[in-house]
């Protein structure tokens, strides 16, 4: 009897894993019409910035043609001042000029536009031209002057993310949720920048804050923000996530937080292997969140030989564009086309249109 069930069950399990991969092996004839109709965006990506290197030579890759491959009509596409030691105070200021020259040649030379608005973002999807939102991760190039915040709107920023992996020299702005807590959460001058933000119509990214520094952001701010990479942190029973990665990863209630004034929390692909594990990622935090306030944030880079950060190589075997890949897998896993369509950009794409009007 115990034999004949066991049997039974194994018999089961085969049916049913023959059966996925019969829907595996077709198509969804729902992924064109969501493909066609959503403004996709990848809300963390990075650039390559080599810093001290006045005029450095521009990197060799097709970035038009990787970011097709991706799948995504948009990226935000970011870099750190504080990946390199800054010296004395005015070296992260030279350093934020390094990477916005850089990062303007390197657009001229490829014909990437920025997008400024909502419009320039719908504009380029109908086109079929990929676009790219300014980011800056960390905002240690600010150094006390809020007048700074100005400048980097000037040049193009739409997204800054005040706090990355080291404080501000001169003027911190918030605890960082890798680092002791020493600030008490949000300093007066974290909140000014939050403050600016609004005033100017720059979207505020929490990403690397603490919660207590998340916390008072949320207190102070007029418009919604967004945390650009991250994921739920793993409850009992489920798949371990490595030390390292544990302080980077919200408790339920930070991300309902986030959520609440709508605000929209992207899930980068660490920690899955899969792109099926990926959109296990992305229900997990809908679950908690909403499907009105999920995104997709990578936190990868467009440049061949990144290693495992390559954005279109980041799962092995994986031979499907990203975003499309993860499209499919979210109808076949139970997303409606609507939620697609909202995780897959336009919830940032609502978020961006209120925030960038606020002039
Ligand atoms: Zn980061």
């Amino acid at each position: 009897m115990l034999h004949s069930n066991a049997s039974r069950r194994e018999f089961l399990a085969l049916a049913a894993s023959a059966a996925t991969m019969l829907r595996a092996a077709e198509p969804d004839s729902r992924l064109a019409a969501v493909l066609a109709r959503t403004i996709s965006v990848d809300m963390h990506s990075h650039v390559g910035i080599p810093f001290g290197v006045p005029n450095a030579p521009l990197p060799k890759f097709d970035l038009p043609g990787e970011m097709k491959r991706t799948g995504f009509s948009a990226v935000i596409q970011t870099w750190e001042v504080d990946s390199v030691p800054a010296a004395a105070p005015g070296v992260d200021y030279t350093h934020f000029h390094e990477a916005l020259d850089f990062e303007d040649r390197l657009l001229a030379a490829t014909h990437v536009k920025r997008a400024f608005t909502l419009r320039d973002l719908e504009t380029a999807h109908t086109q079929g031209q990929p676009v790219i939102v300014q980011a800056a991760e960390g905002a240690q190039f600010l150094e006390g002057h809020i007048e700074r915040v100005d400048e980097a709107y000037q040049r193009g920023l739409r997204v800054l993310q005040p706090v990355h992996e080291r404080d501000d020299q001169v003027k911190p702005m918030a605890d960082i949720y890798t680092r002791a807590a020493h600030l008490g959460g949000l300093t007066e001058f974290g909140a000014a920048v939050v403050k600016a933000s609004n005033r100017l119509g720059l979207v505020v990214d929490l990403t690397h804050m603490s919660y207590d520094a998340v916390k008072a952001a949320l207190k102070i701010s007029t418009q919604p923000m967004i945390f650009s990479h991250t994921s739920l942190v793993r409850g009992p029973g489920e798949k371990p996530g490595d030390a390292r990665m544990a302080p980077r990863l919200l408790p339920k209630e930070e991300v309902r937080d986030i959520a609440a004034p709508g605000g929209v929390i992207g899930v980068w692909w660490h920690g899955t292997d899969t792109v099926q594990e990926y959109v296990e990622a992305i229900k997990r935090v809908a679950d908690v969140a909403g499907v009105d306030h999920v995104g997709i944030g990578t936190d990868t880079d467009l440049e061949p030989g990144v290693g495992r950060l390559y954005t279109n190589a980041v799962w092995k075997g994986e031979t499907r564009a990203m975003f499309p890949a993860v499209a499919e897998e979210m109808l076949r896993s139970g997303f409606t086309p609507e939620d697609v369509t909202k995780i897959g950009g336009g919830n940032f794409c609502r978020l961006f249109g209120k925030v960038t009007s606020a002039r």
